[in-house]
């Protein structure tokens, strides 16, 4: 389970080279229906070597030996796996560098002086939780609509019975690498949740053992996302915020599968 209060259950790592002194604002929001705002916050001598979420540590340790509430933030792995620790960071979703979550975010990134603005994901779509902390559990739904493989497949059969093309493996194994960060909702000016279920699908889809649900699949997960969530406008921010890159391709892939399940089931429709 993640955690969500800040402290990392030891003592933070000794750090050398350069230190930062920053001016940190950070959205604070006591719980869901509590008014929130930006608060500033001094912290100096923050090494370069830190993580992002370090640097949210040792804030933290600093506010408590000050009698003060610690900002509450979501992280477990703190290895750009579990896709927990998304925020926004100066506006960007998991901040400044390309393809990288915020746990994996150092503070070489950063120069002293610099005052960075702290957000949690603003999207319609997840609601705050408490200052950092969002709920989405709305990406949960649209797994659980058919983000599975449901037929009985009996022993783990002979890796070499069902071939597989090196490139269909790798595109496969790309759309398998979402961590389900959310980011890409955040980043649309839509809050679409188009990449995240394209990539939830794709990795089913491309598969040989993804083909018999293939097209039930795709409808019902891009319904239920549809009731969570924005319209996709291809607007591309999805794909630029993703710490795991996923290609907007899915999305192409996912859209003309999704027509596709419309039209078959108006010929099964026919024949009835
Ligand atoms: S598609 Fe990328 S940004 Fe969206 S949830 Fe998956 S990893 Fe996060």
């Amino acid at each position: 389970m993640s955690q969500t209060n800040g402290q990392t259950g030891g003592q933070t790592a000794v750090h050398h080279g350069r230190t930062l002194d920053l001016k940190l604002c950070i959205w604070r929001q006591p719980g869901p229906r509590a008014e929130g705002r930006m608060v500033e916050y001094d912290l100096p001598g923050v090494s370069e070597d830190m993580s992002f979420l370090e640097m949210l540590d040792l804030l933290n340790e600093r506010l408590i030996a000050k009698e003060q509430e610690p900002v509450a933030f979501e992280h477990d792995c703190r290895e750009g796996i579990c896709g927990s620790c998304g925020m926004m960071i100066n506006g960007q979703a998991h901040g400044p560098q390309l393809g990288t979550a915020t746990c994996q975010l150092h503070m070489r990134k950063f120069n002293s002086g610099d005052v960075i603005e702290i957000e949690p994901w603003r999207a319609a779509a997840f609601p705050i939780v408490r200052d950092l902390v969002v709920n989405r559990s709305a990406l949960d739904r649209i797994v659980e609509a058919g983000g599975y493989i449901s037929v009985t497949a009996g022993a783990a059969p002979e890796a070499n019975i069902i071939p597989v093309p090196k490139p269909v493996a790798d595109a496969a194994f790309d759309a398998a690498a979402c961590i389900g960060c959310g980011a890409c909702v955040a980043a649309c000016p839509n809050g679409a949740a188009q990449l995240f279920t394209a990539a939830k699908v794709a990795h089913l889809n491309l598969l040989p053992q993804g083909q018999a649900e293939r097209f039930s699949r795709t409808e019902a997960m891009v319904e239920r996302m549809e009731e969570f969530f924005g319209s996709c406008t291809f607007h591309g921010e999805c794909e630029a915020a993703c710490p795991k890159r996923i290609s907007l391709e899915n999305i192409v892939l996912m859209n003309g599968d999704y027509v596709r399940a419309k039209f078959k089931n108006r010929r099964l429709a026919g024949r009835r």
